[in-house]
């Protein structure tokens, strides 16, 4: 293990293609060596950025570039790094490349350099995330974020939380190790008073995590309803471009499409589904399986209804089959589409259980109203303060670390169980632990990783 670490990696920095220059990085204990042999020098300033020749193995000048040697530690992932900035040609970077790699390095895997960064404590996971969310930021808001992940401001609120209940841990594990004094101790409020501030805390990080999970991830929203009611016009309306086939066959959408609409900044993910009816068709059945897997995995559902056909608003007979597959329900709004066939004005009707959207997705009537109805109901702030990056996995994790307290707050006021309570303070501490990556397990580490691009 220790040695695939100390491997030196080699990999194209920028993007694949044709660029004014493009930057090849290296990492690790065979930097300063490969350096000195393809710039053709004896002794190398590090942090100095020398203008020379680029050299392959026979002394052939393959370019003229920019080098800079970053000692370790004082680099990103902590190693040795050489970065040579040389002409954004493919042929001519790939040359360079194919020279280092015969001089003992091998190509870095996805996310290698971030992920050497953080095993050397250079920056945690959460910061790890956000260098890939930095770069994939769809937003200014989104990016702007990252940017607060990255300079620590979601890292700082964890460790304060870790450090709170460890606190509290101690104190209640030394309660525990004096059984006469442990019922005083549990029955004083000071235990239950930094507990309830603790939440509180807890609280108040999941809100704004979860208004970056948004600013990241955005929401995903499956459109869903009988054949022919203008599912696909809808989509294409949201997406204001063609993007499924319009037509009045029933049964013609028979993959899923997929498109990812900027909301002020929060992707839209939609999903328009194959009209779900029985079928005999091999093709469309599968289509149909798909669309329900989307449905489950889906943040909430756009139920479309043509209000030519159906005054039938009562979501349970609207659509019995979801509330047959579903028992856990999940959170949807009804679209009555082609209101211009009715003579309705677009609008929003609040009901109990749902709210139902008045629209003609045709004319592009009511499209507006619906896009801020998805706005609000996700929690979206356009103008949040203090808002940091964030991923769905950082939000369990915080969902978990909150169950845990609330668990070990039912522990003290219920049944007085110190020892419980310090389990469920042990878990929640865990749990948040999880984020920074101080306690992640390897392979989560590794799934997180692969996602990353080559190269970063
Ligand atoms: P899907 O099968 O649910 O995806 O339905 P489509 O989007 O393919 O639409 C079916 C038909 O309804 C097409 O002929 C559309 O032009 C028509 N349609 C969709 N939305 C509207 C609307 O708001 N008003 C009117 N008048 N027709 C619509």
């Amino acid at each position: 293990m220790e040695k695939i670490k100390t491997e030196t990696i080699v990999a194209l920095a920028t993007p694949p293609g044709k660029s004014g220059i493009g930057v090849v990085r290296l990492s690790g204990s065979l930097s300063s060596q490969i350096a000195k042999k393809i710039l053709n020098k004896k002794s190398i300033k590090p942090r100095h950025a020398y203008y020379l020749p680029f050299y392959d193995t026979d002394k052939k000048i393959l370019d003229y570039g920019i080098a800079i040697l970053f000692k370790s530690p004082h680099s990103f992932t902590g190693e040795d790094v050489l970065e040579l900035q040389a002409h954004g040609g493919p042929v001519i970077l790939d040359c360079i490349i194919k020279t280092i790699l015969s001089l003992g390095c091998r190509l870095a895997h996805p996310g290698e350099f971030s992920e050497r960064a953080f095993l050397n404590e250079k920056i945690d996971l959460v910061q790890a995330e956000a260098i890939a969310d930095l770069i994939d930021a769809s937003s200014e808001q989104a990016a702007q974020s990252a940017i607060s992940s990255l300079q620590g401001e979601f890292s700082n609120r964890i460790h304060q939380l870790v450090e709170v209940i460890t606190e509290l841990r101690i104190f209640v594990e030394s309660a525990i190790d004096f059984p006469e004094e442990e019922i005083d101790f549990l029955s004083d409020n000071k235990v239950s008073n930094s507990l309830s501030k603790i939440i509180e805390k807890l609280e108040s990080v999941k809100q704004s995590a979860k208004q970056g999970a948004l600013l990241s991830e955005g929401m995903t929203i499956a459109i869903a309803g009988k054949p022919n009611v203008g599912k696909s016009t809808l989509l294409n309306s949201l997406a204001e471009k063609e993007a499924a086939i319009v037509t009045d066959i029933p049964g013609t959408t028979r993959d899923l499409l997929k498109e990812t609409i900027n909301l002020d900044g929060m992707p839209l993910h939609i999903i328009d589904t194959a009209g779900l009816r029985e079928s005999e068709d091999k093709i469309e059945q599968e289509g149909i399986r798909r669309a329900w897997d989307a449905i489950d995995r889906a943040d909430k559902i756009i139920f479309v209804v043509d209000s030519t056909e159906n005054n039938e608003i009562d979501p349970k007979k609207l659509w019995p089959d979801f509330f047959e597959k579903h028992e856990s329900r999940k959170p949807f709004v009804i679209v009555k589409n082609k209101i211009d066939l009715i003579g309705e004005k677009p609008h929003i009707e609040q009901k109990e259980d749902c709210s139902i959207v008045y629209l003609s997705a045709k004319n592009q009537e009511g499209i507006k109203e619906l896009k801020e109805y998805l706005k609000n109901y996700m929690g979206y702030k356009t103008h949040a303060e203090g808002i940091f990056i964030a991923r769905r996995r950082h939000l369990d994790a915080l969902e978990r670390a909150h169950q845990f307290l609330l668990s070990g707050k039912n522990q003290l006021e219920k049944n007085k169980a110190g020892e419980l309570l310090a389990e469920d303070l042990r878990q929640a501490q865990l749990a948040l632990s999880e984020i920074t990556g101080e306690f992640t397990s390897d392979d989560l580490l590794g799934k997180i990783f692969e996602s990353f691009c080559i190269g970063k």
